[in-house]
């Protein structure tokens, strides 16, 4: 997955808004390239859980759906534990073809973050690359 410097700050910036509770949202662009990122409300606001509000969800479906972009990835932050998927999160992996964006806070003034397509209980990490933003 591509994603600017700027929007991997605008997602850490929100996690550590919702801290201690877990944060999400949703990423849109195409192919692998995120180019919009959208910061949504945990409906159920948990250090332990997320789920994205639905209305939220829905507004933003049509949203990318309307500008011709796909839903490339999902992110939501772990406050106390590592930037890997838990029980839950694959339990609740509803998209095979989306990935996975996990921040660890538990270093909170160094945010880990990493990628993962989850397909029928298979954890594959992908390498997230970063791009520099250009002046
Ligand atoms: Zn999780």
């Amino acid at each position: 997955m591509i994603i600017r410097r700027s929007d991997l700050q605008k997602i850490f910036e929100h996690c550590e808004r919702e801290y201690p509770n877990e944060a999400c949202g949703i990423l849109s662009g195409s192919g692998n390239r995120v180019d919009t990122v959208y910061s949504l409300s945990n409906e159920n606001p948990s250090p332990a859980f997320y789920r994205i509000d639905s209305k939220d969800h829905f507004r933003v479906i049509r949203e990318m759906r309307e500008a011709g972009k796909e839903l490339i990835g999902i992110y939501h932050s772990h406050t106390g534990s590592p930037a890997y998927p838990s029980p839950t999160d694959v339990t609740l992996a509803y998209y095979p073809e989306a990935v996975y964006v996990i921040v660890s806070l538990m270093d909170r003034k160094n945010p880990d973050v990493k990628g993962y397509i989850i397909c029928e209980d298979t954890i594959t990490e992908v390498p997230m690359n970063i791009l520099q933003d250009e002046r």
